[in-house]
């Protein structure tokens, strides 16, 4: 919801919104309501988003999620922000999953040590993830968020956030502040997992987030995997086109502090038990294929 808000007041016809294949729903619909031409660039190619800049339009914003949803892995952001520079767009980030998370203090991918709003002219994050509450801001120069004001419909004619929420927000950001240890404990249960998939015989991709999805392949097998974990107790969504590429159907695993080693212990043995079955019941129906990656 939040990346609605804020394209759709920025651009216009006249100009070019770039966004990652990958990006969330939320900035794909912001960019095209916006009525500006819009491009895809693959994912994490900035080679590709050079490509997709070479353009004439009259105002030109790049798009990324700062940590992917589905797949974990991060924008490269130095690299993003040498591109834009060099075609003289603006950058803008939405880093609903790594804020609270990454970075020094949880401040996420867009550290105000290391960028300003010369680099990133969009800061985008949300309050669904880390912060367990709701609602999002934007950050970004003074004249940016006054015309976010004056000028975003959606904003305008939308109910504030109650106080309640706001409060509750703030008492996150003071525990995600202050408790570093809650990610010192989240990076130690990412390491577990990660170690015992691979020990399994899993390629967990290169996702340093608390998102960590196993690839399947085809739907039913993510679907079956997904109950087969309910019964012993994992709750562990299946995701499927389309909100992830055909092909890619997978159990996403997400990791939080209040985890303990032993709930990562017991989700690699019941991952263990149910690709046993999985792998048995390949077996009877002659069905060959590899279904794990
Ligand atoms: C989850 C998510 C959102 C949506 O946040 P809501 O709090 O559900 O509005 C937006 N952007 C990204 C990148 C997300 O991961």
């Amino acid at each position: 919801m939040p990346s609605r808000i804020w394209i759709n007041a920025l651009l216009s016809v006249s100009d070019l919104v770039c966004e990652d294949r990958l990006n969330h729903a939320s900035l794909l619909d912001g960019g095209w309501i916006s009525g500006a031409r819009f491009a895809w660039y693959g994912h994490l190619d900035h080679d590709d988003l050079d490509l997709q800049l070479a353009s004439d339009a009259n105002r030109k914003l790049v798009v990324s999620d700062g940590t992917f949803s589905m797949d974990g892995d991060r924008c490269r952001l130095d690299d993003l922000i040498a591109v834009a520079r060099r075609r003289d767009a603006w950058v803008m980030v939405d880093d609903a999953h790594g804020m609270g998370v990454h970075g020094p203090g949880g401040v996420g991918l867009v550290d105000p040590a290391r960028y300003t709003v010369d680099d990133v002219q969009v800061l985008v994050g949300t309050f669904g993830k880390a912060f367990g509450t709701s609602g999002a801001f934007v950050a970004g120069s003074e004249a940016l968020i006054e015309t976010l004001i004056q000028r975003s419909r959606n904003y305008i004619y939308t109910t504030a956030m109650p106080l309640a929420i706001a409060v509750a927000t703030l008492a996150s950001l003071a525990i995600l502040r202050d408790e570093a240890w809650r990610r010192d404990r989240l990076e130690a249960l990412i390491a577990r997992f990660r170690e015992g998939a691979t020990r399994l015989g899993f390629t967990p991709p290169p996702s340093t987030s608390p998102i960590q999805p196993l690839i399947v392949g085809e739907p039913q097998a993510a679907l079956d995997m997904s109950r087969g974990l309910e019964e012993r107790g994992c709750l562990c969504t299946a995701i499927r086109p389309p909100s992830v590429p055909e092909g890619t159907s997978r159990l996403r695993i997400t990791l939080t502090a209040a985890h303990t080693d032993a709930d990562v212990d017991r989700l690699i043995g019941a991952l263990e038990e149910v690709r046993k079955a999985s792998d048995d019941e390949t077996r009877t129906t002659q069905h060959f294929g590899s279904t794990f990656q």
